[in-house]
């Protein structure tokens, strides 16, 4: 039965360029769960954008001399097409800023606000008292309460990485002219998480067994000691306060992981929107035979496990104090919340300063998107913290990708390229031809039911099992020793090129772009599974902007195909670059080391 699937993936924040550790956390690991959902036949929505609101777009806006607006329209676009490069199968990848973002999200304050879930309440801000004017967060400076770092701003540790209130600084002073602030009363709006214990609690239980064992004990844990979150920021970067009174304060804007967590549901409501069926939407977030798969950081599960349930069932009238719905209506929790653990890279974190970092973009002009990808699902950080080495990544291209499958293709096709022109009839098979076949055809429910669970590593194995299979067989068989029985030999090749057909298919998911040579190279016409593309749109004639798009209906199914004989062959191209073992030197000596 088909099933509509929600892929809501992280949204990357638009103040830089994304390294690799950003996209082997939630790029993809969701692109290679969306592409086996559609190839098994579900009806998938993927959506994500860039998160261009908040403090740091503004620091580094300031910093670079421009606006907010300009730094983030030059990272929207910047990540946009790295995303693309990656062939993330996006149907929607958008942005925070645009018209539609602004409404959902003060649509949803409303109604959270109207059940009672959003309280006011006052706190110390900061002003500055030559001119009498808020000083925004990002403004105060001094140092930090909490580990003694003394470049601490008003919202935040850039050291310790906790959040702070401006008040808590010690010996604070403006960024601006190295006054010292004075704080008055100022008023801000919390959102009332302990009024979600109960339905959260509830939520949370009957995912025993279903999400990540991590995820789960992690969300539980926060359970017990949940406090009300403060949802707006002295700042003038972000979505207004939609309450009169508030609406046109220019230093009063929602905080920038309120308005975040609600771009997948307004992403959801753009992409319907550009499909031509306004009410598309739906059918992913009122109808509870769908289901929501949340991929991410780990150091975001508290936001999906936690806040956007919370978000979602208050503004549904399902918290704890109950209420009514909003005017979009109930919507659905997510169904899973799927968070990867951190990539680190030759022994370190990855740092933009330090320059402990490759970029997606740097990377994919040097090597190709399918390397990556396959490095990431089967040596990424699934389950535990990983480490990137180049040494690892050059080891596996070109003992897997190149020796293993790349061979397998290359040599079975060209053989049968060269010797017959086409697929060849196979003659008697052997049990030896029949044990591989049915091993082959029997790998796609194993391999289905680890990629329906997030399970990655697991699927890719098993898949590359099937190709190692494959590769002992033509050792044992020796098809080029076979000039003389070439009724043999076409038997051999026809084994060797359906069991090529089967493991390209099992491998679509994570290898788009070769598994898409592949099938041209067996005589395939048209699209196998399709790959992502930007696209120049607008909101009612404004100012263009990218976003990632793509059909995606191809002819990929999630099963085992017969070949047909006599379908012609051409001789392969090589799918995967071999790699000169001196790129490790070449990469080390980049990094500093
Ligand atoms: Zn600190």
């Amino acid at each position: 039965m088909s099933q509509h699937i929600l892929t809501a993936v992280a949204w990357p924040y638009a103040n830089g360029p994304r390294h690799i550790g950003h996209v082997s956390g939630f790029g993809v690991p969701s692109d290679v769960f969306s592409r086996y959902q559609r190839m098994a036949g579900n009806k998938v929505l993927m959506v994500s954008g860039t998160d261009e609101h908040g403090t740091p777009i503004q620091v580094q806006a300031d910093k670079e001399g421009v606006t907010a607006r300009e730094l983030a329209d030059r990272y929207n676009r910047v990540i946009a097409e790295d995303l693309t490069g990656l062939g993330l199968s996006y149907d929607l990848f958008t942005r925070t800023t645009t018209k539609n973002h602004y409404a959902v999200t003060q649509e949803i304050f409303k109604g959270l606000y109207d059940n009672g879930y959003i309280f006011p309440k006052t706190t110390m801000g900061a002003i500055s008292p030559s001119t009498g004017r808020t000083l925004p967060d990002r403004y105060i400076e001094g140092t930090c309460p909490i580990c003694g770092y003394d470049g601490a701003r008003g919202d935040q540790c850039d050291n310790c990485g906790n959040q702070l209130d401006p008040i808590q600084l010690i010996n604070p002073k403006s960024r601006i002219n190295g006054e010292t602030p004075t704080f008055v009363e100022t008023e801000h709006f919390m959102l009332d998480l302990p009024a979600f214990t109960e339905v959260l609690g509830s939520y949370l239980q009957s995912k025993q067994g279903e999400w990540r064992p991590n995820v789960l004990k992690f969300a539980l844990n926060l359970l017990g000691d949940l406090q009300p979150r403060a949802i707006s920021r002295d700042l003038d970067w972000g979505v207004p306060i939609p309450l009169d009174g508030w609406r046109d304060q220019p230093n009063k804007r929602l905080y920038v992981w309120f308005d975040a967590v609600i771009g997948y549901l307004s992403a959801s409501i753009e992409w319907a929107r550009r499909s031509g069926d306004p009410d598309a939407w739906r059918e992913w977030w009122q109808n509870p035979d769908a289901r929501g798969y949340y991929f991410m950081g780990k150091d975001n599960i508290v936001f999906h496990a936690e806040i956007w349930p919370a978000m979602l069932f208050g503004y549904s009238g399902r918290g704890d104090r109950a209420g009514t719905a909003g005017s979009l209506g109930a919507l659905e929790v997510p169904s899973e919340v799927v968070s990867s653990e951190f990539l680190t890279m030759e022994g370190k974190k990855f740092s933009s300063s330090r320059q402990v970092v490759i970029y997606v973009r740097d990377f994919l002009a040097r090597y190709d998107a399918d390397a990556l990808r396959y490095y990431i699902a089967v040596a990424g950080p699934e389950n535990q913290d990983t480490d990137f080495t180049w040494q690892e990544f050059v080891n596996r291209n070109n003992g897997e990708l190149v020796a293993a499958w790349g061979n397998l293709v290359n040599r079975s096709i060209s053989m049968a390229a060269k010797n017959f022109g086409a697929v060849p009839e196979p003659g008697d098979l052997t049990d030896a031809d029949r044990a591989l076949l049915e091993r082959s055809r029997k790998a796609f429910a194993p391999v289905g039911e680890e990629l329906s669970r997030s399970r990655f590593k697991n699927a890719i194995n098993e898949a590359f099992d099937v190709v190692r299979e494959a590769n002992k067989y033509l050792a044992e068989q020796e098809p080029w020793k076979l000039k003389e029985d070439p009724e043999r030999q076409k038997s051999i090749l026809h084994v060797a090129l359906q069991v090529v057909d089967d493991a390209k298919t099992m491998l679509t998911p994570f290898l788009p772009s070769s598994s898409n040579k592949v099938f041209s190279m067996l005589g395939g016409e048209g699209v196998w599974s399709g790959m992502p593309e930007i696209r120049e749109v607008d909101e009612d004639g404004g100012t263009p902007y990218p976003v990632i798009t793509g059909e995606y209906d191809g002819a990929a199914r999630w099963e085992h195909r017969p070949i047909k004989p006599g379908t012609p062959l051409a001789p392969p191209v090589p799918l995967f670059k071999k790699l000169d073992p001196k790129v490790v030197d070449e990469e080390l000596a980049r990094l500093g080391e």
